[in-house]
């Protein structure tokens, strides 16, 4: 049994807020608390992070892994804008997956047909001669380690 919104909490002493976190915390306090930390402190925390990454490599790779498996739309989100943003590397990034990855291009290509079925008949019709799905659509499920950890900043 779950009760939400039915536990008595005591306004917060400082904002008289009663939002809390599920630790008890005062969420405006706690977000505003956060905010001024990070602004003292964001260039620290981005030389720190910068090292702990040179020094990382391995784990930065396998938390990229872990954070896109557990965010498939915000990894599809942040992938779309990156590429907007790099169209050039995006390019070359692609090409060199493909080139390393002829298997899943078929399969996502695969999959993407059987997804968008009546897209695929008008793109076949309007492109006859063509093999290819567009390959901006086709590239998002493509990006794999390589670059990926600067999706999760
Ligand atoms: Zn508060």
């Amino acid at each position: 049994m779950v009760q939400i919104g039915v536990v008595m909490i005591k306004p917060c002493k400082k904002c008289g807020s009663v939002e809390r976190y599920k630790n008890g915390c005062c969420a405006p306090c706690a977000r505003e608390y956060n905010r001024r930390w990070k602004e003292a402190n964001s260039e620290k925390v981005k030389e720190d992070y910068r090292r702990w990454k040179k020094a990382n490599p391995e784990k930065v790779k396998e938390n990229a892994r872990r954070w896109r498996k557990a965010n498939p739309e915000k990894t599809k989100e942040s992938s779309r804008r990156w590429r907007k943003a790099n169209p050039e590397r995006a390019k070359e990034q692609s090409r060199r997956w493909k080139e390393a990855n002829p298997e899943k291009v078929k399969e996502n290509t695969r999959r993407w047909r059987e997804a968008n079925p009546e897209y695929g008949r008008r793109w076949r019709k309007a492109n006859s001669g063509k093999k290819n799905i567009p390959s901006d659509i086709e590239q998002d499920d493509v990006l794999d380690d390589e670059d990926s950890t600067e999706l999760i900043q």
